[in-house]
């Protein structure tokens, strides 16, 4: 029941030796989605051990370079490798003639399809969605046309236990409609309710990743109460012009957005170069917002059941 969200790149604009720029890949039971995917992100992949053959949808935030410009190259290795599956690309419209424009140049066929989502709306919408979870957008404001995501669990069904099944000796074929929540119908089931009968559902996680962005409370009610919230921090808050000036933010401004949305844990990232070391990030963070992690490249979150 896994719900990891693993970091490739907390750095900006250009890699240094400890940081690459942006990526992130999300395994959520098994099912293997990357958030951006910076230059380098192929020997972040394999240094991590991220089994990469398993990502079948990719989702870019904006196309400013530290953000996409390892796509290519990790497409390209895709069908190298061999893939048959699709992939699937979530990402502002241009994207899709930037990829295709370059396997055409090298006159290359892939040997796996390619199906491109193209976003271009201003406000959220639902992206993804299978038995289980949901992807939606965040827009955000940033110099360019700009999404974060929010990734969520689908409301759960109640659960059953061999305790109880045995108890009441519940039918096979009532078993559907108990984990929906109705009452049991018919003989001999008129003093039961369904919570006598079921336990219930396992809560539904959620984490927002909120790429390059200034300071904008209009994202509040769309990451509200999330478990996770990923927020960049480019600069510390005695540059919030510079910060304003960038369409970034500071540590200080990631805190106060995790404040206002009661979210449960805040992870700060996307930390320019200038700064050698990431301590002070998590330190300004905290004096606003207790749970923060400034992320390392190599990170591992865990969102527990
Ligand atoms: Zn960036
Ligand atoms: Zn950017």
């Amino acid at each position: 029941m896994k719900f990891d969200i693993t970091i490739l790149g907390c750095g900006s604009a250009t890699p240094t030796l400890v940081r690459n720029p942006t990526s992130q890949v999300v395994n959520i039971m098994e099912r293997y989605m990357m958030i951006d995917c910076a230059e380098g992100t192929q020997l972040q992949l394999r240094k991590y051990k991220v089994a990469f053959q398993k990502i079948d949808h990719i989702f870019i935030s904006h196309l400013h370079g530290d953000h996409y410009l390892g796509l290519v190259g990790l497409i390209s290795s895709f069908h190298l490798f061999g893939r048959n599956k699709t992939l699937h690309i979530y990402g502002p419209v241009e994207l899709e003639r930037i990829i295709f424009d370059q396997l055409k140049a090298s006159n290359t066929f892939l040997c796996y399809q390619i199906e491109f989502h193209a976003l271009i709306n201003n406000s959220t919408e639902l992206i993804f969605q299978d038995n289980i979870l949901e992807v939606h957008t965040i827009p955000l404001n940033h110099r360019i046309y700009c999404n974060g995501f929010l990734f969520k669990e689908k409301k759960k069904e109640r659960r059953l236990s061999k305790e109880l099944i045995t108890k009441y000796n519940i039918p096979v074929e009532m078993m559907p409609k108990l984990k929906k929540g109705e009452d049991p119908i018919g003989e001999g089931w008129d003093d039961l309710k369904n919570k006598d009968l079921t336990l219930p559902a396992q809560r539904s996680r959620s984490y927002a990743f909120c790429s390059d962005t200034r300071y904008s409370e209009s994202i509040v009610p769309l990451i509200q109460n999330v478990d996770v919230l990923y927020h960049e921090s480019t600069f510390l808050d005695d540059m919030k012009d510079r910060a304003k000036s960038t369409f970034h933010s500071t540590a200080k401004q990631a805190a106060m957005i995790a404040i206002k949305a009661n979210v449960n844990e805040l992870l700060l990232g996307h930390y320019s170069a200038r700064y050698l070391s990431i301590v002070g990030f998590e330190k300004e963070a905290k004096e606003v917002f207790a749970n923060v992690k400034a992320v390392k490249d190599g990170d591992t979150i865990s969102i527990p059941l």
